[in-house]
């Protein structure tokens, strides 16, 4: 009972495509495919090979606009 499907150790991660999703490069429809890699994540496009990292939205990004209006006599 030796199974000889043993998983590749490379860590490949999973793209799926995003439904609807167009390219922003060549403007095709349901091409570009999402990845998560560790905490970031990628998208890439099947069609011109276009590939970006999507900025991650933390919570410690939220920064209020602090706004200092000063009155100059
Ligand atoms: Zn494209």
């Amino acid at each position: 009972m030796n199974s000889a499907e043993s998983q590749p150790s490379a860590k490949q991660p999973s793209k799926q495509f995003i439904a609807g999703a167009v390219c922003s490069v060549c403007k095709k429809i349901d091409g570009v495919r999402f990845w998560r890699n560790s905490n970031q994540y990628f998208k890439d496009c099947v069609y011109c090979g276009h590939s970006e990292q999507l900025i991650e939205e933390t919570p410690e990004a939220q920064d209020t606009l602090s706004i200092t209006i000063k009155q100059i006599d």
